[in-house]
């Protein structure tokens, strides 16, 4: 029998990096996951950090730029325990202004456009030149993984959480291997929220995101993100992956398959390659899919079941949650450690009914 303070449930970005600050803070934790640790959307992803993206939705902002503010501290701590740094790959993102948007400070001229290496075909594009960072999720994995492992937390893989109730005040967690009682219980299953909590609202619901990497050709050292409400291209500039580009994605609703279809890749290359030429002959190199957590508003379940006070969720962060793992990681073990959160968690109450377009 195993008595933690803190169950997590979900090894990804997010139940990984919320252990790690609870292991911090002297709380004992245990991680279950069904499978593989980090082996689902955590690796799956671009690595974008776009807390400025305009199309994200503006009740999302403070924990973004909670988040981003908390990075570096985060990359340190991975680096102190597991001896791995993981450096932004780029600092800048060439962003499609939405079409509605009609004079936007820093737009860019054609001009401007045309001193941008590498080159671009903006087409009817009008682009900003956003401040944003960008990192490889695999390396940051990697680093977690490590970091995690020089700790004191529990972690079990193939380990899958099959239900859970409150007792008295604790929570019992099972699994096929076992009961377990925890003073808390957090679902961190991202895609598979729905499965493991009962939200009496919102659900969480996957949404499948293709991709593909190209080698870039060695005359084209792209060093910034290019970005349109269609395509983004994300290069790698350094480490084991360098001089490739991520090329993404699809949105697309298909339960939890994860096949990788030849013409959604081609789709994807093709878009790439009318906005960056000299992208058209690379060589293709990987194809992945992956199932971004979404809820039915675009934005993060992180709080406490109504019913059951012992049973937090920390889930749902759709296309940002390598962004958002550092303040989720951070204000939920405020809330379980009984603090005030250092930001308004009310848009992201599992119990809110509001809809948001
Ligand atoms: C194609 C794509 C591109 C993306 N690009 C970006 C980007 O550029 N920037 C960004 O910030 N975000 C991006 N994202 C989003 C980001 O990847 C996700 O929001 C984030 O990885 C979610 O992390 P998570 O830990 O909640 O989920 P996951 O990484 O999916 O982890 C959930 C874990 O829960 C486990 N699990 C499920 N059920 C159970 C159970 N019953 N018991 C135990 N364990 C269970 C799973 O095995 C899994 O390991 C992208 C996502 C995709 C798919």
């Amino acid at each position: 029998m195993h008595h933690p303070d803190v169950c997590i449930a979900g090894a990804g970005i997010i139940g990984l990096s919320l252990a790690l600050e609870l292991h911090h803070r002297g709380v004992r934790v245990t991680v279950l996951d069904q499978a593989t640790p980090l082996a689902e959307a955590s690796t799956a992803a671009a690595g974008m950090l776009a807390a400025r993206d305009p199309h994200n939705p503006p009740q999302l902002r403070p924990l973004a730029e909670l988040s981003l503010s908390l990075y570096p501290d985060f990359l340190d701590r991975l680096h102190i325990l597991s001896g791995m740094r993981v450096p932004f790959q780029t600092l800048a993102t060439l962003q499609a202004i939405p079409p509605n948007v009609p004079n936007t400070s820093g737009e860019l001229t054609l001009k401007d456009l045309a001193h941008l290496r590498p080159a671009l075909n903006p087409g009817d594009h009008r682009f900003i030149l956003l401040d944003e960072y960008s990192l490889d999720p695999r390396q940051l994995a990697t680093a977690l993984l490590a970091a995690v492992r020089t700790t004191t937390i529990d972690l079990r893989p193939n380990t899958k959480v099959l239900y859970t109730r409150p007792v008295d005040n604790s929570v019992e967690v099972s699994t096929p291997a076992g009961i377990i009682h925890a003073a808390n219980f957090v679902d961190c299953t991202g895609a598979w929220a729905s499965t493991t909590s009962h939200l009496p609202n919102i659900r969480v619901t996957p949404k499948k995101g293709q991709m593909l990497s190209v080698s870039l050709p060695p005359s084209f050292a792209l060093k910034l993100v290019v970005r349109t409400p269609d395509i983004y291209i994300v290069p790698r500039t350094s480490g084991p992956n360098s001089s490739r580009a991520i090329i993404g994605a699809t949105i697309e609703d298909a339960g939890f398959d994860k096949t990788v279809h030849s013409a959604d890749i081609a789709h994807l290359s093709t878009l790439a390659a009318a906005l960056l030429p000299p992208l058209a002959h690379a060589p293709q190199l990987e194809a992945w899919a992956g199932l971004r957590p979404a809820t039915s508003d675009g934005l993060p379940l992180l709080g406490a079941l109504p019913t059951h006070p012992n049973h937090f969720l920390a889930t749902g962060h759709y296309r940002d949650g390598i962004l958002l793992a550092p303040a989720t990681a951070h204000v939920m073990t405020q809330l379980l450690s009984g603090e005030a959160p250092s930001i308004d968690l009310e848009p992201f109450s599992p119990t809110r009914t509001r809809i948001t377009p």
